[in-house]
C-alpha cells in the first residue's frame, strides 16, 4: 500500500518529466513499406506531381477506449481540438481532417492497456472502412526483447485495410504526437531513420539514404537530453565523414521535445499530398449524410461478430423504423453477395461464407453505414 502511494505521488510529482521522456514511437517501417515507398516515390518522379485538389478532406473516425466502468477515456472535446491544431499545420499539404459520424466509445478494460501487436483483435472489427480510424486508450505498449516498452503512439505508413492509429491519451494532446503518427501514415519516415541507410550532414546521399528528403537535414536521432527545453540542439555527433550535425529540433518527424515540434519541410508536405492524391485515394466518410438530415444517425449494431453460421443485425435508430432499409454484403474483393431490404432486426445466415472479412451495408434514402463483420472458421 505504501508502495503504491508512493509510486502514485511520484508520478504526480514527475509527470511532466515523464510524459516528456516518453517518446517512443511504436511506427515500424517493414521491408514491404520500404519497397512500396521507394516504388511511390519513383513514380511521382515521373508524372511531376499529381493534381492536388486545395481543400482534400481526410475522414477520421475517433474510438476512445476506455475501463469497464469508463474510467480513462480521453475528454472528447480536447482531441477536436487537438484535431483543430492538426489541421493548421496540415492545411499547407492542402488536407484537412473531419470527423466521421459519432464518436465510438469503447468501454472495456481488456483494451485499457493496450498492447501493439494485438490491435486486430479490436480494430478489425471497430475500425470504419477507408477512413482514418484513431483510437485514444489509457495505455500503450509494445513487447520488445521480452521487455515492456511504452509508447505514445503508432500508425501504418501503407495497406489500405490499416487506416490505424493508435494514441496513448497523455501523448494525444500534447501538440505534436497526433500530426507526428499522421505524417508516417501518409509515408513520412523519421528524419532520422536508418532504414534506408544513413543520412550524411553534406546532404550527398539525401535521395537515398535517411528519410529520403533534402530539405530535412541529416539527423542523428534527437531526445531530451540532446535538445534544451528551449528547443536548441546542444548534442555532438559527428556523421561516417566526421561531419558534426546540425539537426532540425523542431521537424514534427523527429524525436525532439514534443513542445518543440511544428514544422513539415516544404518536401514533406508535398510528399504528403502526393501519398493521400496518389495512394490515400480511397478515404471517404461512409455517412453520406444531407445537410437537412444531420441530426438523424442511421446505426445498426452486428453480433455476434466474429461469428461462425449466423449474424444478428439490429437498427438502432428507432426514430425511422418505418424506413425503407436496404442491407449489402460484399467480399473483401468487391462482390456483392447478398441484398435485400429487411425490418428492423435481421438474422442473416452465413454456413456458407469462407473464412474471412466482409463488408455489411444498411442504407436508407438518405444515408449509408458500412461496418466490418469477420466470419470464423
Ligand atoms: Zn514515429
Amino acid at each position: 500500500m505504501f508502495r503504491e502511494v508512493f509510486f502514485i505521488s511520484f508520478l504526480l510529482f514527475c509527470c511532466a518529466c515523464f510524459c516528456q521522456e516518453d517518446i517512443n514511437c511504436g511506427t515500424e517501417v517493414s521491408e514491404k513499406d520500404k519497397v512500396f515507398i521507394q516504388h511511390f516515390i519513383n513514380e511521382i518522379k515521373f508524372r511531376k506531381q499529381f493534381q492536388t485538389p486545395l481543400d482534400s478532406i481526410v475522414p477520421v473516425k475517433f474510438h476512445i477506449v476506455g475501463y469497464n466502468n469508463g474510467a480513462d477515456m480521453i475528454d472528447s472535446v480536447s482531441v477536436f481540438n487537438e484535431l483543430n491544431s492538426v489541421n493548421s499545420f496540415y492545411s499547407s499539404a492542402g488536407i484537412r481532417f473531419q470527423h466521421c459520424g459519432p464518436i465510438d466509445y469503447i468501454q472495456d478494460s481488456e483494451y485499457a492497456l493496450f498492447e501493439k501487436i494485438n490491435d486486430e483483435t479490436l480494430c478489425d472489427i471497430t475500425d470504419i472502412v477507408n477512413v482514418l480510424n484513431i483510437y485514444f486508450v489509457p495505455r500503450l505498449y509494445k513487447i520488445s526483447s521480452g521487455d515492456r516498452v511504452n509508447l505514445c503512439g503508432y500508425a501504418y505508413l501503407t495497406g489500405v485495410n490499416l487506416n490505424r492509429i493508435v494514441m496513448k491519451n497523455s501523448c494525444s494532446t500534447n501538440g505534436s504526437t497526433l500530426s507526428h503518427e499522421i505524417g508516417h501514415y501518409f509515408s513520412l519516415f523519421h528524419t532520422h531513420s536508418s532504414s534506408n541507410g544513413a543520412e550524411l550532414v553534406n546532404g550527398s546521399n539525401c535521395t537515398t539514404a535517411g528519410d529520403l528528403f533534402c530539405d530535412t537535414p541529416a539527423d542523428p536521432g534527437l531526445s531530451s537530453s540532446t535538445v534544451t527545453s528551449s528547443c536548441i540542439y546542444v548534442g555532438n555527433e559527428q556523421d561516417a565523414n566526421g561531419d558534426f550535425y546540425s539537426p532540425d529540433v523542431n521537424n514534427f518527424m523527429s524525436y525532439s521535445r514534443k513542445s518543440c515540434r511544428d514544422f513539415f519541410s516544404n518536401e514533406q508536405l508535398t510528399r504528403m499530398n502526393d501519398y493521400f492524391v496518389g495512394y490515400r485515394n480511397y478515404l471517404l466518410c461512409p455517412f453520406d449524410i444531407d445537410s437537412s438530415l444531420v441530426s438523424e444517425n442511421l446505426d445498426f449494431i452486428l453480433y455476434p461478430n466474429p461469428s461462425g453460421s449466423l449474424i444478428n443485425l439490429i437498427y438502432v435508430e428507432s426514430n425511422q423504423l418505418n424506413a425503407d432499409l436496404y442491407l449489402t454484403v460484399h467480399d473483401l474483393s468487391g462482390r456483392l453477395l447478398f441484398e435485400n431490404t429487411i425490418t428492423t432486426s435481421f438474422s442473416l445466415n452465413v454456413q456458407n461464407y469462407c473464412s474471412g472479412v466482409y463488408f455489411i451495408t444498411l442504407s436508407n434514402q438518405q444515408q449509408k453505414l458500412t461496418k466490418k463483420y469477420i466470419k470464423s472458421g
